[in-house]
């Protein structure tokens, strides 16, 4: 049977979750077995080291903090002076902001393993949505300006501490100290994947500048309709949906569909993910079919319900409550109809006890 026909099976007989509860990681291990890593892969090594071994990797970092001096890293396009600390929308200032960095176990599974997903949380964003769960730290920007150096000492921590990649939340405004700190750090012997974890409102000819050094992409498509986006984030961002789904698809150029390791571990690929809204304001039905005709029906596809009504979205009529039972259901029903095979785990467990509320 193939992959496609049984995810559409577990789905419409509710059989999801109690599937994977009872044979263990049984699905999971469905999907690592197609896809297993690819000769070309072995012996693993992180991206940027091969970047660096071919003596290229200096010269992205150069470009990449010469974008600084008139800032265009992201579709705002600012044209502020970084490098003067001179803050455009995000508010960035010229040293990178960290809030946190610790081992991460509630993200997707193929990140979390045993040892978690090595989370840093960068200060500031560029997008800054109305419901943002992380608004202490996006919108007011808590945290505390650091070094290059000092960032790599946080990725070589978060090696010792036996995470499985470097998770890089809301990286578009730190972008050159991200790379940069990653050279530093590789010279310290940091091996790990960058998993580069973006609201998804990006330029893809920035994105371009990161080929061959990200291994992991994990973007959010949030909105399909420019005027929805518009409305939700204080970016007013009309063109977020062309601008973020030109980003992935370079990200799909760049990586290609997700490769796993035989413990279940990404390696390299693009995993995305789309938050369901109330009264389908983001577009999920629209978003499921693009990813199936514009990326591939592979695609690992993290579609979540767990929207809250966070910081300010009770001023806004129609995202001031949570999502229903039968929105996430509908949802999920949408992204098998479209063909999508590759969903994520966790998201077919919930579909099972959301769909226990409908009945
Ligand atoms: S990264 Fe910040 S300063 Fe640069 S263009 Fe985007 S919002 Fe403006």
């Amino acid at each position: 049977m193939e992959r496609r026909d049984l995810l559409r099976k577990l789905i419409y007989s509710g059989g999801a979750g109690l599937l994977y509860l009872a044979g263990g990681a049984w699905l999971l291990k469905a999907c690592a077995r197609a896809e297993e890593p690819r000769n070309d892969l072995k012996p693993w090594q992180p991206a940027y080291a091969g970047l660096e071994a071919e003596g290229r990797l200096e010269d992205r970092i150069e470009r990449a903090y010469r974008i600084f001096e008139k800032c265009e890293l992201c579709p705002r396009r600012c044209g502020v002076n970084r490098r003067k600390g001179e803050a455009g929308f995000c508010r960035a200032p010229e040293k990178v902001m960290v809030y946190s960095h610790h081992p991460h176990f509630g993200e997707e599974l193929p990140l979390v393993g045993g040892g978690g997903s090595g989370t840093i949380f960068f200060s500031n964003c560029n997008l800054r949505c109305v419901f943002c769960q992380n608004w202490p730290i996006a919108h007011e920007g808590r945290g505390q300006a650091i070094s290059d150096a000092a960032l790599a000492e946080m990725m070589l921590d978060l090696q010792r501490m036996g995470c499985h990649n470097i998770n890089l939340v809301t990286p578009t405004h730190v972008m050159p100290h991200i790379i940069n700190a990653t050279r530093i750090a590789l010279q310290g012997g940091l091996q790990l994947p960058l998993c580069y974890n973006t609201s998804g409102y990006e330029r893809a000819e920035i994105v371009e500048l990161l080929d061959g050094i990200v291994d992991i992409y994990l973007p959010d498509l949030k909105f399909m309709d420019g005027a929805e986006a518009e409305r939700y984030n204080l970016a007013a961002a009309a063109d977020y949906p062309a601008m973020a789904q030109e980003a992935i698809i370079e990200m799909h150029r760049q990586v290609g569909d997700l490769v796993i390791d035989k413990n279940g571990i990404a390696l390299r690929g693009l995993m995305v993910r789309h938050l369901v809204m109330p009264n389908r304001v983001a577009g999920t039905r629209e978003f499921v079919h693009w990813v199936a005709n514009n990326l591939s029906a592979n695609t690992y596809v993290n579609i979540m319900p767990q929207y809250r009504v966070e910081y300010r979205a009770f001023e806004y009529e129609r995202i001031a409550r949570a999502i229903t039972a039968e929105e996430f259901v509908e949802a999920m029903e949408w992204a098998v109809e479209a063909g999508l095979t590759n969903l994520d785990q966790k998201s077919l467990i919930q579909l099972e006890i959301y769909r226990h509320r409908t009945t």
